[in-house]
């Protein structure tokens, strides 16, 4: 476990969920990993500590995002405690709920603000601390390959994220940056507040072919393959992580 040995990271929304396992996993590596946090503070501390129980290094940085200066905002928090980054993941992002005749005007904006926008700036504000032999590591979603007529505005923005992916593939790649996109499947985190119901939560295990929702290990272990050396003729691609959810009728 010592891949990473060396390489600083930079995990979005690693306070909890998937954002903290990959955060785990990556500093497990040997990566020395930036956790980001929008909030709350209690939670990234405690990322940070269990990063450090298991042997590891981190450090916990504030930054809201999808708000106006929110990637500078960033980065200054970054620069306190890093001089450049290998890998960065963007992971932060927000649920929105609604199909299309129910999406208000600010929801739209809000899903967009966070879940699209940061993204793209808080890479463009990053290029001068990405190291060449980079790693960029965008969270997307299944709902771009399967229609899921409930999440119009989130499944929207996270085809944004997969078209940048692509395109900065090009982009980087003389620099011998690979940037490429996971898509989770339904994945048990606080973003599904629903799945407390024992029937909900039978119901989205049902869409993989393993019969049950993931968990953030799952897409976790998926990152560490692209933030490692491994993957280093794979970019601009969009690895599917779901359980095979969506093969078939
Ligand atoms: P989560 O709600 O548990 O975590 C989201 C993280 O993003 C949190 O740490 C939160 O603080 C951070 N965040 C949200 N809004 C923010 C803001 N405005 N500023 C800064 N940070 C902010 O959800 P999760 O399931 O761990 O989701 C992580 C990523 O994976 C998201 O991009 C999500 O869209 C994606 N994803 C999740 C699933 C799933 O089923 N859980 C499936 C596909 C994709």
């Amino acid at each position: 476990m010592d891949k990473l040995n060396g390489k600083t990271a930079l995990v979005t929304g690693a306070s909890r969920g998937i954002g903290r396992a990959i955060a785990r996993r990556l500093a497990a590596e040997g990566a020395h990993v930036g956790v980001h946090y929008a909030t709350n503070e209690t939670a990234a501390k405690e990322t940070v500590a269990g990063i450090e129980a298991a042997g590891g290094t981190a450090f916990a940085i504030r930054a809201e995002l999808g708000v106006p200066g929110d990637a500078e905002a960033l980065w200054r928090a970054f620069d306190e405690h890093a001089d450049g980054v290998d890998i960065l993941v963007n992971n932060a992002g927000i649920a929105g709920p609604g199909q299309i005749h129910e999406v208000t005007e600010a929801d739209y904006d809000k899903v967009f603000a966070v879940n699209a926008k940061a993204p793209f700036f808080v890479i463009q504000k990053g290029l001068e601390r990405l190291r060449d032999g980079g790693r960029v590591i965008n969270l997307s979603s299944g709902v771009t390959k399967v229609a899921f007529p409930g999440m119009t505005s989130y499944a929207a923005s996270k085809g944004a994220v997969e078209v940048l992916t692509l395109t900065l593939a090009q982009t980087l790649g003389p620099r011998g940056i690979t940037v490429n996109a996971v898509s989770p499947g339904t994945i048990e985190t606080d973003i599904h507040p629903w799945m407390a119901d024992p029937a909900a939560k039978a119901h989205a295990a049902g869409f993989s072919v393993f019969d049950r929702v993931g968990q953030p290990a799952d897409v976790a272990d998926v990152v560490s393959f692209l933030a490692s050396d491994d993957s280093r003729w794979v970019t601009g691609q969009n690895i599917d992580v779901s359980g095979g959810s969506g093969l078939g009728i």
